[in-house]
């Protein structure tokens, strides 16, 4: 029998799942989130977006005072909806606001971040968190141009749309982990709003374990006549194996789940060449994000005065944005961000014990610890963990095995306190030419993010 042959009959039999969806298991009988998603509706997604151009400008720096008019009206009418979509929902969304003094190009402003809180079962506001984010300020032709019409309708009221929608399409639901809704301003000028949100859960410790950003997610037409109604691309920040990373992976697999209608298309840069978003406030000071946008974006609308010019009309209008692709974004949103939410955290000291081995041995942390003086009998895990690997130069993950959540107690030693920990050994599949990765799966199949080795 050839050498190959004896291998492949050792390995386990997920290893030989399709080369298509490598890593998409079925829904499990029981799983809420398909019912959620159904009620993503692209009329009300088009309404918010009209009901957002209306007011004429959302220019950081324009007027407070107007009730029609101005980024004062807009953050006033979203606080409505939000309260709206509370009522809705059984009453446990919460609806904030965080209003902050800055310097805007040298002008002073109070900028205010509008956004809903549902707390989850952690019962602790500094616990574990998903943040889902669009900006609602818009621009015109120039950075400071704070009076010319700035419609805004794909750049951002697309994602403020999508971010309130997800709300709706969640609000009803409870989670292990709590989930923000999160609408700034001043992103045009310098990402002022979601700083201030990622600045401030530093401070307060709070455990944000995955954040998306909407921006310019209502388009199907590019400006080079490339039509694209499912493809929603998703930027990561560049360090290969981090966090970010690990969440636009998982945020790809959620929607090739739940959401068979929409391609998620990973993209390995931390955003489009030259240009950046919201996303990079929070990855920068270490939380796992992404940004979701639209799959060819029409530069000729971005930035621009409206206005027609030697035939060509510029201007970001509601005319070009799209709800059924709006409704699809929100079901990617909710469907990543309900899948983590609704998992155990993802395991922490993550170790690998691999060289020179032809198997892979991880261990990690429990996700839910066993607690002290239970013993093994009584502790009847409701979840379970997956390793999974893929060769070095794949982009997704192309193996998975799934491992008992068995807890070990490493007794203390050398000054090292008594650890708790759980194992699990590929076999036949070596570390030398493979990336190994662990996560936590909750008894309906919901799964974490994936944790990498201190050494991948
Ligand atoms: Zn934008």
């Amino acid at each position: 029998m050839p050498i190959i042959a004896a291998v492949a009959l050792a390995l386990p039999a997920s290893l030989f799942t399709s080369p298509q969806a490598p890593d998409v298991p079925t829904i499990a009988e029981g799983d809420p989130i398909p019912a959620w998603l159904t009620h993503a509706s692209p009329a009300r997604l088009t309404d918010a977006v009209e009901r957002l151009v209306g007011f004429g400008t959302r220019h950081t720096l324009s007027e407070t005072e107007s009730d029609t008019h101005g980024i004062g009206a807009a953050r006033r009418w979203l606080r409505l909806e939000l309260e709206t979509i509370a009522a809705e929902t059984g009453g446990r969304l919460e609806v904030k606001e965080q209003r902050f003094h800055t310097t805007v190009r040298g002008k002073n402003a109070e900028l205010v971040n509008v956004y809903g809180f549902l707390p989850g079962r952690v019962n602790d506001p500094l616990g574990r968190t998903y943040v889902i984010s669009g900006h609602y300020d818009s621009r015109a032709s120039k950075s400071l141009d704070a009076l010319s019409p700035a419609p805004g309708a794909n750049d951002d009221a697309s994602g403020t749309a999508v971010v309130l929608e997800v709300a709706r399409l969640l609000s009803a639901g409870e989670f292990e982990a709590n989930l923000v809704f999160l609408l700034v301003p001043g992103e045009e000028q310098g990402l002022f709003g979601s700083k201030h949100f990622a600045n401030e859960a530093e401070e307060l410790g709070i455990d944000v374990e995955g954040m998306i950003t909407n921006d310019i997610v209502g388009g199907t037409e590019g400006g080079n006549g490339v039509r694209d109604e499912i493809t929603i691309r998703c930027y990561s920040a560049s360090d290969d194996e981090g966090k970010s990373r690990a969440l636009a992976r998982a945020i790809a697999s959620s929607a090739e789940r739940y959401v068979p209608d929409a391609k998620v298309k990973l993209v390995f840069r931390s955003d489009r060449f030259g240009r950046g978003g919201d996303h990079q406030s929070f990855h920068k000071k270490g939380f796992p994000a992404a940004r979701l946008t639209e799959a060819n974006e029409h530069y000729g609308r971005q930035h621009q005065d409206v206005r027609v010019e030697d035939g060509i009309a510029y201007g970001d209008l509601a005319e070009h944005v799209s709800g059924d692709y709006m409704a699809k974004v929100a079901r990617v949103n909710a469907a990543a961000v309900a899948e983590m939410a609704l998992a155990p955290p993802p395991p922490t000291r993550v170790s690998m014990r691999a060289a020179v081995s032809y198997d892979t041995q991880l261990g990690w942390a429990p996700s839910i610890p066993r607690p002290p003086g239970q013993s093994r009998d009584e502790s009847k895990p409701t979840h379970s963990y997956e390793i999974v690997w893929r060769d070095t130069t794949a982009p997704l993950w192309t193996g998975s095995q799934a491992v008992p959540a068995v807890i070990r107690v490493q007794p203390a030693r050398d000054r090292r306190p008594e650890r708790q920990v759980v194992q699990g050994t590929i076999e036949g599949v070596t570390a030398d030419t493979h990336f190994f990765g662990v996560r936590a799966v909750s008894a309906l199949g919901h799964r974490s993010r994936v944790s990498l080795p201190s050494r991948p």
